[in-house]
């Protein structure tokens, strides 16, 4: 009898489980990519950064650190693109993929194509 899927199963109904999750979170993937590269993204995860964020990030311009800083930027902008999605995950109850295209949609953030020459 099917269960609900564990990640740590191993059955072969949760293994088919973990593949489709796999292929899903694939596929999401450019479209996740260009929410993080989205300038409306950018500014509205930039508005979420927390009280240590904020001081790693002025610590880090202080010491001009700037690996540090763009890091604890990134790190941020992060984990918003992927609360956005597993919220709109929750609303739409669907995969990631269909999250991320509608996210990426309502914020205008197009998947990067394979870089133009210069
Ligand atoms: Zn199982």
């Amino acid at each position: 009898m099917a269960h609900t899927y564990h990640r740590q199963c191993g059955c072969y109904s949760c293994g088919k489980a973990e593949e489709a999750s796999e292929r899903d979170e694939e596929m999401a993937g450019p479209y996740i990519e260009a929410l993080k590269g989205c300038p409306t993204v950018l500014s509205e995860a930039m508005g979420e950064l927390t009280e240590e964020e904020m001081a790693s990030m002025a610590a880090s311009l202080a010491t001009g650190d700037n690996d540090k800083f763009a890091l604890t930027m990134r790190t941020r902008i992060g984990m918003f693109v992927y609360e956005a999605v597993e919220c709109r995950m929750d609303d739409l109850k669907c995969d990631m993929f269909t999250a991320a295209t509608r996210l990426a949609d309502a914020y205008g953030a197009e998947p990067l194509r394979q870089a133009v020459a210069a």
